[in-house]
């Protein structure tokens, strides 16, 4: 017994000291960042901008790399209090909703036919996930070949006593190799990503209790679904 608190008291020494050693990382970021981008006037006499650019989306990287990461080691205490099924996934629909109209992408929330339904958890954290999903589905629907008009559908119903939210896309799909590997960590196919988000939200919708499944077709879309306790 002793040596298991032990190791949990170093464990949470660890997160704490890597949550500060990220901020502190943070506040460099910010400064470069500010300077390149005073730089950049500059550099576009000396014909160089593309530099800039990518200096810019590197930094932009590190830093959601940081984002997501702080976001996973911060104390795996949840606030735990009760969520309306139909507000959290509103609330995250109204947040990514003019980013996605900008993309030329319409998402699309389905009226809850039983009622509202509750689940039991930590707010930030679920709306971390649903956020998670609809940028990658986004993200999806952009990479489509065909320039097709991108649709997102948004949604929950009741399955016994379970909730189950989805979040479907009509973009580009996954091969069986990318399903394989998508809830790991770092594992991204894109060019700017962190490879986080889905091994994130994986790992908070287990300490919830539920589960994440997903069916996918290349070049017709994917279907994500989050499987949670219902609170009755
Ligand atoms: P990131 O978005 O930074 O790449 P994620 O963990 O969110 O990291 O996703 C991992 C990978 O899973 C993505 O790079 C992508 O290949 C794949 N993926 C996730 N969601 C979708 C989706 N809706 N459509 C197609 N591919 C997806
Ligand atoms: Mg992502």
């Amino acid at each position: 017994i002793e040596q298991t608190a032990y190791q949990n008291d170093s464990l949470a020494m660890l997160g704490k000291l890597s949550a500060s050693i990220a901020h502190e990382i943070r506040n460099p970021l910010t400064a470069i960042r500010g300077f390149i981008q005073l730089l950049h006037p500059h550099l576009q006499q000396l014909g160089k901008q593309e530099y800039g650019k990518i200096i810019l989306a590197e930094i932009d990287r590190a830093n959601d790399i940081i984002h997501e990461f702080l976001t996973s080691s911060k104390p795996s205490v949840p606030q735990v209090g009760m969520i309306p099924v139909s507000a959290l996934l509103k609330e995250v629909v109204l947040l990514t909703e003019s980013e996605a109209l900008m993309k030329g992408c319409q998402i699309n929330l389905h009226p809850f036919q039983e009622g509202d339904m509750m689940i039991s958890g930590d707010v930030k954290q679920m709306k971390q996930v649903v956020l998670n999903m609809i940028r990658n589905a986004m993200e999806a629907v952009a990479d489509r070949v065909d320039g097709l008009m991108g649709k997102i559908e948004v949604g929950a119903h009741k399955e016994g006593s379970e909730v189950r939210m989805f979040i479907s896309d009509n973009g580009k799909g996954m091969d069986i190799r990318t399903l394989d590997r998508l809830f790991n960590p770092f594992f991204t196919t894109k060019e700017n990503g962190t490879g986080l988000g889905l091994s994130v939200s994986d790992r908070i919708i287990k300490n919830h209790g539920g589960c994440i499944s997903v069916s996918s077709r290349v070049n017709e879309g994917t279907h994500f679904v989050i499987s949670l306790p219902l609170i009755h």
